[in-house]
């Protein structure tokens, strides 16, 4: 079956291009510590091996930057260096990486005094000279806070449209137009909204797709899968990424379920229309990836699956993530989220904190909680 495609432009990264109709590439990111570099290198190479065609990496700190061009040494794998708040170590990466991953709701952090503009214009020079794409990836749990608002705060997708574009025509203007978009959420439905609002606007620009924080499989393939199967369907991506929560071993599974999804997209075996309200319980965990700061984190998000499973036909969201750069703003929307740190894990109902506790005593800390909802609930009707 031919699937349409927007006319978007062509996109090179390393040896891959994206866009331009070229086929929807499948991208994986490294959950190792970015500073073991054999073993971060296996994994690009194992990632690679299992069909991705690009492979992310962590870079939070000088160290990681230093890593990278180790890293470089040991793999062929088109790579893919992700930035948080320290954007300046973009100078350092892009000698040794085929593309640079920016998140606009990141570039406050450091620098304050200067323009987020001024700081987009050094990543934009910074890629420009070393031959490197990159993405503006906005996420749901870290939206640039002047787009935030700027809108209702009912509508978190206006902002991460908004932003999006915001970028997008800064790029345009500073001339440089090697680069590709992303839009996630956790939330299915908002990924295919936000998706498809910035595809109408931007036909042209590359679409990164994924569902963030999909959490285990299968539940995880099943949500990115409604996403995909709904804009790709439609024209709408150039390259793709399930995340899912499991264990460092069995990454390839993201490109397995990623190709699998592709496939049956190709042959008209689609499973939506599936309507994503939420009127069961709903369960969000990162993929995990270096920032992980306890290895237990992936065993707690099934810890928690199964702990929960009494809830099942409770409309509630339970988010939990894996470190402290992304967990506590990604957990301010979900009913109970958690977020771990290198020895305790944070609870929180809503944006409000209720504590940390230790590995060993979370689980019954979050029951009590989840049993406290679900009466609240039950008290309301
Ligand atoms: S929440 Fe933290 S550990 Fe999990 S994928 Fe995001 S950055 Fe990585």
């Amino acid at each position: 079956m031919e699937l349409p495609r927007n006319p978007t432009r062509a996109v090179r990264i390393g040896r891959l291009t994206i866009g331009a109709g070229h086929p929807i590439a499948v991208q994986s990111m490294c959950a190792t510590k970015t500073q073991d570099v054999e073993a971060t290198a296996a994994q690009a190479n194992d990632l690679a091996a299992a069909g991705a065609e690009v492979v992310r990496l962590a870079v939070d700190s000088q160290r990681d930057a230093d890593a990278v061009a180790r890293i470089r040494e040991r793999t062929r794998a088109n790579l893919c260096v992700d930035l948080q708040e320290h954007y300046r170590l973009a100078a350092a990466v892009a000698p040794h990486v085929d593309k640079v991953r920016y998140n606009p709701g990141h570039l406050y952090h450091h620098e304050r005094r200067k323009g987020w503009r001024q700081k987009v214009a050094f990543l934009a020079e910074t890629a420009a000279k070393h031959d490197c794409a990159l993405r503006v990836g906005v996420n749901c749990g870290s939206v640039d806070p002047a787009k935030k608002d700027a809108f209702d705060p009912r509508d978190s997708v206006s902002p991460m449209v908004a932003s999006a574009l915001e970028h997008c025509a800064c790029l345009d203007d500073l001339g440089f137009t090697r680069y590709c978009v992303s839009l996630k959420d956790s939330d299915p439905a908002k990924v295919i909204e936000a998706n498809r609002r910035f595809a109408a606007a931007r036909p042209d620009v590359p679409l990164h797709l994924g569902v963030t924080e999909a959490g285990l499989p299968p539940d995880g393939v099943i949500k990115t899968r409604i996403a995909f199967e709904q804009l790709i369907s439609r024209g709408i991506g150039d390259t793709i990424r399930v995340s899912l929560t499991v264990p460092n071993a069995h990454k390839g599974e993201e490109i397995a379920a990623g190709k699998e999804i592709l496939d049956d997209i190709a042959a008209g075996r689609v499973r939506s229309v599936v309507d994503y309200g939420l009127r069961s319980l709903n369960i969000i965990s990162c993929p995990s990836c270096s920032r992980v700061e306890n290895e237990a984190f992936v065993e707690l998000a099934e810890q928690v699956r199964e702990l929960t499973s009494y809830a099942q036909d409770h409309a509630l969201t339970i988010a939990v993530m894996g470190c402290r750069v992304n967990g506590p703003g990604e957990t301010d929307d979900a009913d109970l989220g958690l977020w771990c740190g290198p020895h305790f894990v944070n609870l929180k109902r809503g944006g409000e904190s209720l504590g940390a506790y230790p590995y060993s005593e979370i689980l019954p800390r979050l029951k009590e909680e989840l049993d406290a909802l679900i009466g609240a609930k039950a008290g309301r009707r």
